[in-house]
C-alpha cells in the first residue's frame, strides 16, 4: 500500500500504489494506462480526483500541443496526462503540511509558481518565469498541472497547498470544478481594475469563461452587463446568470452600434473578450469608451490585424491574462459559496473517467449542446445511467 517516507496517510483513505491514467500519444490520441500514484513533497498534498471538467484549452493541448510545455517541448508521446479543471479530496499530506487535512474537499487552481522568480515575487504566479522549466535535474518547484506537469485525467494528483481552495460540504463535485473557470473570469475583471460596481461591461463569447464572466461581473455590481455570441441557447443561459442584455451577432450586423445603443449611445467601460474570433479585438476596442479597458481571456490560433491608431488615440488599455492569477479562485469560491450565482447552469454532461474520449468528443463537437462536460472516476450508478 501507498506509504512513502515523510508522507502522512490515513486508514480512512487508503491509497493504492498505482492508478488509472490517460496519457497523450500523438495529437488527438489518448491511451488509458497505469501510472504510479505521485508523491507529495514539502508544501504539497495528494488529491484524490473526484471530478474534472474539460476545458477548450485541454482540446488545444490534446490536438495541437501549446500552451502545454513538457520537457522543454510539445506534450505528445511523453507519458503526459492532461486535464486541469478539477476538484477532489485530500488523501495524503507532504512533510510539514498543516494547512489542509486528510479528508478535506478542495477545488484547485492550476498554476503553482516557482515562488522565486520576479513575477512570482510580485504575486503573478500564472506568469512564472520558470513555466515548464521544471524537468531533468532542474527542480524549480513550478507546477501547472495539465500543462507542464501531469494533470487530472487520472485518479490522483499532487498539488501545492497554494493551489488549493477549500469548498463547503453542500457544493457538488460538478459545481466545484467550475471554481477555476469562475476564477479565470474573476482574474480578468481584477486585471481590468477590480471594482466594477456601476460600470458597464461587455462579455464577448458565451463559452464557460464568458458565461461565468457575466455572472462574476454582475455579482461585482456591474451595470449594464451585455453578452454577445452566436448561439441562442448559450445567450439564454447568460441571461439566467445575470446579463442585462444579450446580442446574437448573427442577427446584428453591427455589433458595436448595438452595444452603444444598449448603453445610452456610449461605449462601455470594460470588455472581457472570451470568443477568440478574428475580429474580436477590433470590435472590443470600438465597444469601449475612450480610456476604457479590454481584457483578452481567449487564445485565438491565428494572428489578427489590429487598429493600433484607434487604440492609441483613444487611450485604450489592453490586458492579456493567463489562467486564474492573484488568488482569484478564492474570491470566485466565496461568491459561489454565498450562492451569488449558479455556476451549474453551464454544466451539461457527466461521463465516467473510462469514457474520456466520448466526453472530449461532446465538448469538442458540442454534441447535445454541450457546454461544460465533467468526468468522474467514482461516478454514481444514477449518473452513469444518465451519461449513457
Ligand atoms: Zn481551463
Ligand atoms: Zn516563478
Amino acid at each position: 500500500m501507498y506509504a512513502p517516507p515523510g508522507v502522512k496517510t490515513s486508514k480512512d483513505f487508503l491509497v493504492p500504489d498505482t492508478m488509472k491514467a490517460w496519457v497523450l500519444g500523438n495529437p488527438g490520441e489518448l491511451k488509458l494506462t497505469d501510472k504510479p500514484v505521485p508523491v507529495p513533497k514539502k508544501a504539497e498534498v495528494l488529491v484524490r480526483i473526484d471530478a474534472v471538467a474539460i476545458c477548450a484549452t485541454d482540446l488545444d493541448v490534446i490536438y495541437h500541443g501549446p500552451p502545454a510545455l513538457i520537457q522543454g517541448g510539445m506534450p505528445h508521446n511523453k507519458n503526459f496526462t492532461p486535464g486541469h479543471e478539477y476538484m477532489g479530496t485530500v488523501v495524503a499530506t507532504g512533510p510539514g503540511v498543516d494547512e489542509y487535512r486528510i479528508g478535506q474537499r478542495i477545488a484547485v487552481e492550476i498554476h503553482a509558481g516557482c515562488g522565486q522568480c520576479k513575477r512570482c515575487r510580485m504575486g503573478m504566479y500564472t506568469s512564472c518565469h520558470n513555466y515548464g522549466l521544471n524537468y531533468g535535474d532542474v527542480d524549480k518547484g513550478h507546477r501547472a498541472n495539465g500543462f507542464t506537469t501531469d494533470g487530472a485525467f487520472c485518479e490522483y494528483q499532487v498539488n501545492h497547498i497554494n493551489t488549493l481552495v477549500a469548498i463547503p460540504d453542500d457544493m457538488s463535485d460538478e459545481e466545484a470544478t467550475l471554481i477555476v473557470t469562475a476564477g479565470t473570469a474573476m482574474y480578468g475583471l481584477t486585471e481590468l481594475g477590480g471594482l466594477v460596481a456601476g460600470e458597464s461591461v461587455v462579455v464577448t463569447g458565451p463559452g464557460p469563461i464568458g458565461l461565468l464572466g457575466v455572472a462574476v461581473a454582475k455579482a461585482l455590481g456591474a451595470q449594464p452587463v451585455i453578452l454577445t455570441g452566436t448561439r441562442d441557447n448559450r445567450l439564454k443561459i447568460g441571461l439566467e446568470l445575470g446579463a442585462d442584455h444579450v446580442i446574437n451577432i448573427r442577427n446584428e450586423p453591427d455589433v458595436v452600434a448595438a452595444v452603444k445603443r444598449l448603453n445610452g449611445g456610449k461605449g462601455v467601460d470594460y470588455v472581457l473578450e472570451c470568443s477568440a474570433a478574428p475580429s474580436a479585438l477590433n470590435d472590443a476596442i470600438r465597444m469601449v469608451n475612450r480610456g476604457g479597458s479590454v481584457c483578452l481571456a481567449a487564445f485565438p490560433h491565428d494572428e489578427a490585424m489590429v487598429d493600433i491608431a484607434h487604440l492609441a488615440k483613444n487611450n485604450i488599455y489592453v490586458y492579456g491574462i493567463r489562467g486564474e492569477g492573484q488568488s482569484a479562485t478564492h474570491r470566485a469560491e466565496a461568491y459561489m459559496r454565498q450562492k451569488r450565482f449558479d455556476a451549474t447552469k453551464i454544466h451539461t454532461h457527466t461521463f465516467p473517467l473510462e469514457n474520456l474520449p466520448t466526453a472530449i468528443r461532446y465538448a469538442k463537437d458540442r454534441v447535445d449542446d454541450a457546454i461544460k462536460v465533467v468526468v468522474k472516476a467514482r461516478i454514481s450508478a444514477a449518473q452513469k445511467t444518465a451519461a449513457e
